[in-house]
This record gives C-alpha cells, structure tokens and sequence, in this order.
C-alpha cells in the first residue's frame, strides 16, 4: 500500500513572519486529515522556523534543494547533513525552475538524489517533459532519461525511500493541468521503469478543484503543490482529498 503524499513547494515566497504564519495555518488546516503524508518545503533560510511551527503536528518538513556533495567548500550550497540537523526528512531535487534557471543536468540531479538518501533524508524526483518535446512525441524519452539517470548513479533498485514527482513543465504554475489521464499515463510509464512501492506525485496546477480527479488515478500517489500551497485552506482540501 502506498500512503498518499501531499508537498507544498513555496519556492522563493514569503519573508520570516510570513513563513511562520502560513505554517503555524498549515498546520491547524491539516489537523484532522489523518492517513496521508503532508510535507511543506519554505525556502532554506525559514526552515528553522518552520520546523519549530510545525513540530508536534502530522506536518513534515522538506527542502527545496540540497548539495550533491558532503559538508565543506561549496559556497552557497547547503548539504544535506544540514537539512537532517534542522529537522528535514524530505527534499526536493531536479525541480524544472532548477533545471531551466540553473542548468541543472540529469546526472547532478542524480548524485543529489544519492547524497540526500545517504544522510536519511527522503528525496522527491522532479521529472517532466517541456511543451515542445510533448508536442513533439518526445515525452517518455525525455522521463525515461530523467529517472534513468538515477538507476546509472544508483542501480536498478537504487530508489530507495525516494519519491518521483511527474511535472509536466507546461503545466508548472499555468493554470493549465494536465489532464487526469494525460497524469496517469506519464505515470503508469514511469511505474514501470520503478518498484511498484514507490511513490509517484502529480505536480503542476494541481489545486482544490482538479486534485481529485487526479489523485482518484490509480498511480498518482499524491501532489507537489506550488501556488495553492501557499494558502493553507487550498493546501488542506487537497490533502483532503488524497486521504484513502
Ligand atoms: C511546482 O512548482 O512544483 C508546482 C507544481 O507549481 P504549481 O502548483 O504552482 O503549478
């Protein structure tokens, strides 16, 4: 059985107060969901303050990003050593903002995946395929060299505990989601590229509307949710409606 998985990625939002006051609303919003997991990832600086909001609660804390290296000269990175010591059980690696902004490749993306199981830390796997390779029937050769690069650092089996989040970049704050069959076809590739234990998120527009639909699919396992994270009450229906 696969536990249904709901992240919020606030990305570069919110300033200290902020951040203290969304979760501290998280946090009462999700109260009562019992039976799914629920992750919120604040930007690096707040993380600290968040574990702090969040602690006692069925909340956990990711990060957005971690080194792919251990502690020592890397200016401005943070290792993923750090993000344990603060309380981070979960982080996100290979999101498409990273990929697109910072020219981030298949391969780093791997070894921070590596480093991020290596210090117990669960990373989630952000894949997915631009417009134009969608349009151009390049889908599942752009996902299969997106999760296959895992398996080269890591082996056939070397997924552990991680998590897979499928994000059409087309569909990554647009307001336009994929559809719930266009999400589980993705999906149902890239199960068989996995063990059929990990977990396989949906990202991109998801909100208290469409989650439903989408996460009724029998491979969606959850949400990476950006813009709708940012409001408890939007983040809290959607954790709604993963509950089994
Ligand atoms: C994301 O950035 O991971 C994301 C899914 O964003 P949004 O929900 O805003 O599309």
């Amino acid at each position: 059985m696969r536990t249904p998985l709901i992240a919020g990625n606030w990305k570069m939002n919110g300033l200290a107060d902020a951040a203290t006051v969304l979760a501290g609303q998280v946090v009462d919003a999700v109260s009562a969901v019992d039976g799914v997991d629920i992750v919120v990832c604040p930007p690096a600086c707040h993380l600290e303050r968040v574990a702090t909001a969040i602690a006692g609660s069925n909340v956990a804390l990711g990060a957005q990003n971690c080194a792919e290296v251990p502690l020592g000269a890397r200016t401005g990175e943070v290792a993923t050593e750090m993000l344990a010591d603060l309380g981070a059980r979960y982080v996100i690696v290979g999101h498409s903002e990273r990929r697109q902004f910072y020219a981030e490749t298949d391969e780093l993306i791997a070894q921070r995946f590596q480093y991020a199981l290596g210090a117990g830390l669960r990373p989630i796997l952000c894949v997915g395929e631009t417009l134009e390779a969608r349009e151009s029937g390049q889908t599942e050769a752009v996902i299969a060299a997106q999760v296959d690069a895992v398996k080269t650092v890591l082996g056939e089996s070397g997924f552990g505990d991680g998590i897979i989040a499928y994000e059409p970049v087309w569909a990554i704050g647009t307001g336009r989601t994929a559809s719930a069959d266009q999400a589980q076809a993705v999906h149902a590739f890239i199960r068989e590229r996995v063990s059929a234990d990990l977990r396989i998120l949906y990202g991109g527009s998801m909100n208290a509307e469409n989650a439903e639909s989408l996460l009724d699919m029998p491979d969606v396992d959850g949400g990476l949710i950006g813009g709708a994270s940012l409001k408890a009450d939007a983040f809290a229906a959607i954790c709604a409606a993963a509950r089994q």
